[in-house]
C-alpha cells in the first residue's frame, strides 16, 4: 500500500507543538471536539440521505467510545458522512480557522498560555494533548475506498489506503501519551468514569446516542426542550461551543418558548465578543433550523433579520414540514411568524439586559452595537424600539446613555437631541469646534462615532415616529441653542460685522477656488478660531472618506468656512485683508486645513499645509 507524506502549514506545526507541551490546561476537550465531530458527521449524513436514499445504508447512526486500558488506545467511532482522501489532507491537514495567526500572537505574549490553549477552539488539533499518536480511518458515505491518515503530532501526517470499513464513517484512535503520569494530576482518559463524566458534562444533549461498552451514556435530550430551572449555565455554556465551534463563553443566552398557533421552542446566544469576520465559520454560523428535534439546517438566514446575524443558536418548531428546503424557506408563513416573535423576544431581552446588568449590555453593544444598528435603516418598523436600546456617547460624562436618559435630563427650551457624527474618534470628535456653542452653554450633545450615525441622522425624519424628539444634527448650520430673540439680536451683529468681513470672504474665495461656498463670521464659536460646515443636506467630510475609501467619488461639496469674531487672530485677519496684507491668504488657507484636520480629514494638499505652518513659524520666531 502506498503511503504519501504531507507537511502541516507553518500555523499548524507551531499550534501542534503548543498543544503537546501544554500541561495543565483542560484537556478534556479533546473529547468533547471528537465528539462534537462524530455529531455533525451524522448530521450531514442524515442530510445528504434524504436527497439521495439510495445513500442510505441499513446502520443505525451511533457514536461509540471504545477504550483499551492494555494498548492505551481510545477510539470514537461514528458511522456519519465520513471523508474522502482529499477532505482528509484539507479538513485535518490544515487548520483553516481565521483567527488561529491572532490566537498565536496572543499566546506567545501571554504567560498564561497553557490556560488559553485550553480554551482556544483547535478542534481536531486538541487531540494531541492527550495523544502522542493519531490514526484516523474513514470512508465516505457511498465511497468504495477506506483512507487511513495518521499523525504523531511533529508537523508532519500520512495518508495511505486501508483496510476497507464495513459502513461509511470516521474512527479516530488515539495512541495515548505515556508521559502523562495521574500521580502528577493527570486524569487517565481510558478510565470508564472519566469518560463517562466527560460525556455527561460536556456531550450530554447530542442528540445521536453515544455507546460505551455497549451502553448509551448520554441523555440524547434537546437542552432547548427541556425546562430552564433544570440547566446550569455551564450546560448553556457547553452546548453553545458545541453549536458555534466558539471557544469563550456566551456572553447571554435567550430562551423562547412560543405556544398558540404555531409553536416553536428556540434557544439563542450572544457571543462574547464579535469573531474577526463575524461568521468565523460559516457552517455553524446563524441559527441552526430542527423541525421538532431532527437537525434541518445550518445557518438559516430567514430566521433572524440581517442586523441581527451575529446571534447563534437553534430554533425548533414542529410545525413546519420535514422536507422543506432553504428555497421555500422564505415564503413559508410559519417561518415569518417565528422570525417575528423570535425578533421580539431578542429586544425585549436586551432591554431587560440594558436595564438590570447595564456592564453586559455595555459589553454587547461595544461587540454588536454597530450591527444592531444598521437595522434602525433598514427595518423602520423597528427603528424606534432599536433606538431605545442603543446607546451613545455623550458631552455629558465618559460613559454612555440612551436617549431615554439624554431626554431626562435635557434643558426645558431644547427644541430636540443635540447629535453630531462623525470620526470614528471619539477624542477627536470631542475636540470638535462645532460643540462649543452647545457646550459652553451647558447644553449635552450625543457623539456619534459609526459611519450608520451619519446616515440615521440624516434619515432621522423619515425613521422616527411622530411623538419621538427629534435628532438634530448640530453640524447643520441652521441648529442653534439660541431663542428666537438671541438668534434675532445674533443675525444683526452678525450683519454688522459681515462687512468688515468682507475684503476677508474675497481672498478666501480667491486663494481656495472651488472649496467655498463662502466665509462669515461667527458669534458662536467659544474658542476655536475656525470651523467647517457642511452645506445643508451636503455631504460632510467623514462621508466623502468613506466614499472615496469604497472607491466611489464623491461629488464636488462646497463648503462654509466660520471664522469666530472675537478670536484674536480673525480679528488681526480682517485688519491684514482690509490693507492688503499678503500674509492673509495663506493665513486663510493654513485656517481651512486645520479645520479639516479636525474634521478628520487630511488637507488636499499636506505638503503645502507643512510648508505654510513652517512659513509663519519662522515669522513668528524672527518677530519674538
Ligand atoms: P471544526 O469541527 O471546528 O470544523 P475540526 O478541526 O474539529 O474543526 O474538524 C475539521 C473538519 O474535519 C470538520 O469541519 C469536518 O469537515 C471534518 N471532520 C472532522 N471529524 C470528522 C468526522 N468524524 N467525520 C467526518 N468529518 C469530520
Amino acid at each position: 500500500m502506498s503511503e504519501e507524506k504531507f507537511y502541516y502549514q507553518t500555523e499548524a506545526a507551531e499550534l501542534l507543538k503548543m498543544m503537546i507541551s501544554s500541561v495543565y490546561s483542560n484537556k478534556d476537550i479533546f473529547l468533547r471536539e471528537l465528539i462534537s465531530n462524530a455529531s455533525d458527521a451524522l448530521d450531514k449524513r442524515r442530510i445528504e440521505c434524504l436527497k439521495d436514499s439510495e445513500l442510505a445504508e441499513n446502520t443505525d447512526p451511533a457514536i461509540t467510545i471504545t477504550s483499551d486500558p492494555d494498548a492505551k488506545t481510545l477510539s470514537v467511532s461514528d458511522n456519519g458522512i465520513g471523508m474522502t482522501r482529499d477532505e482528509l489532507i484539507q479538513y485535518l491537514g490544515t487548520i483553516a480557522k481565521s483567527g488561529t495567526k491572532e490566537f498565536l500572537k496572543a499566546a506567545k505574549n501571554d504567560n498564561a498560555q497553557n490556560e488559553l490553549i485550553g480554551q482556544f477552539g483547535v478542534g481536531f488539533y486538541s487531540v494531541f494533548m492527550a495523544a502522542s499518536r493519531v490514526e484516523v480511518v474513514t470512508r465516505k458515505l457511498g465511497g468504495a475506498d477506506t483512507f487511513k491518515f495518521t499523525s504523531d503530532g511533529d508537523g508532519s501526517f500520512t495518508i495511505t489506503e486501508a483496510e476497507q470499513r464495513s459502513e461509511c464513517g470516521t474512527t479516530v484512535t488515539l495512541f495515548m501519551r505515556q508521559d502523562d503520569n495521574p500521580e502528577d494530576g493527570a486524569k487517565n482518559y481510558l478510565d470508564e468514569w472519566t469518560i463517562k463524566g466527560i460525556v455527561s458534562k460536556y456531550s450530554d444533549f447530542i442528540s445521536w446516542p453515544i455507546y460505551f461498552k455497549d451502553k448509551i451514556i448520554n441523555s440524547q435530550k434537546a437542552i432547548w426542550q427541556r425546562p430552564d430551572s433544570e440547566i446550569t449555565e455551564e450546560e448553556y455554556n457547553e452546548f453553545y461551543k458545541h453549536l458555534t465551534h466558539d471557544w469563550r463563553d456566551p456572553l447571554t443566552h435567550i430562551k423562547i418558548n412560543a405556544e398558540g398557533s404555531t409553536n416553536f421552542k428556540g434557544l439563542l446566544f450572544v457571543p462574547s465578543e464579535a469573531p474577526f469576520d463575524l461568521f468565523m465559520n460559516p457552517e455553524s454560523g446563524g441559527i441552526s433550523l430542527y423541525i421538532n428535534r431532527v437537525f434541518i439546517m445550518n445557518d438559516c438566514k430567514d430566521l433572524i433579520p440581517g442586523y441581527l446575524r451575529f446571534i447563534r443558536g437553534v430554533i425548533d418548531s414542529e410545525d413546519l414540514p420535514l422536507n422543506i428546503s432553504r428555497e421555500i424557506l422564505q415564503d413559508e408563513p410559519i417561518i415569518r411568524v417565528i422570525r417575528r416573535s423570535t425578533q421580539r423576544k431578542i429586544f425585549a431581552e436586551f432591554r431587560k439586559l440594558l436595564e438590570n446588568d447595564r456592564d453586559n449590555y455595555i459589553k454587547l453593544w461595544l461587540a454588536f452595537g454597530k450591527i444592531l444598528k444598521e437595522g434602525i435603516i433598514q427595518d423602520p418598523e423597528q427603528a424606534k424600539t432599536l433606538l431605545g436600546i442603543s446607546l451613545f456617547r455623550t458631552t455629558d460624562n465618559d460613559g454612555w446613555t440612551t436617549l431615554a436618559e439624554y431626554e431626562s435630563r435635557m434643558k426645558p427650551e431644547q427644541k430636540g437631541i443635540y447629535c453630531l457624527a462623525g470620526r470614528d474618534n471619539l477624542a477627536a470628535l470631542k475636540a470638535s469646534p462645532k460643540l462649543e456653542p452647545f457646550t459652553s452653554r451647558g447644553y449635552e450633545v450625543l457623539l456619534m462615532t459609526d459611519p450608520v450615525d451619519e446616515v440615521i441622522l440624516s434619515q432621522a425624519n423619515f425613521i422616527l415616529p411622530e411623538d419621538a424628539k427629534d435628532l438634530l444634527n448640530i453640524a447643520r448650520d441652521d441648529v442653534l441653542p439660541y431663542s428666537e430673540d438671541e438668534k434675532k439680536a445674533n443675525d444683526e451683529k452678525l450683519k454688522e460685522l459681515d462687512a468688515d468681513f468682507e475684503p476677508l470672504r474675497k481672498l478666501a474665495l480667491e486663494a481656495m477656488p472651488g472649496k467655498l461656498e463662502t466665509v462669515r463670521p461667527s458669534l458662536t464659536l467659544t474658542g476655536s478660531p475656525a470651523c467647517l460646515r457642511d452645506a445643508p443636506g451636503g455631504m460632510s467630510l467623514q462621508m466623502e472618506n468613506l466614499m472615496r475609501s469604497a472607491g466611489q467619488t464623491p461629488p464636488v461639496q462646497k463648503r462654509t468656512l466660520e471664522l469666530n469674531a472675537s478670536h484674536p487672530a480673525v480679528k488681526k485677519l480682517v485688519e491684514m485683508a482690509g490693507n492688503n496684507d499678503p500674509k492673509t491668504a495663506d493665513i486663510l488657507r493654513v485656517l481651512y486645513e486645520q479645520s479639516m484636520i479636525l474634521e478628520g480629514a487630511m488637507p488636499e494638499d499636506p505638503a503645502g499645509f507643512v510648508k505654510r505652518i513652517d512659513d509663519l513659524m519662522t515669522l513668528a520666531l524672527r518677530d519674538g
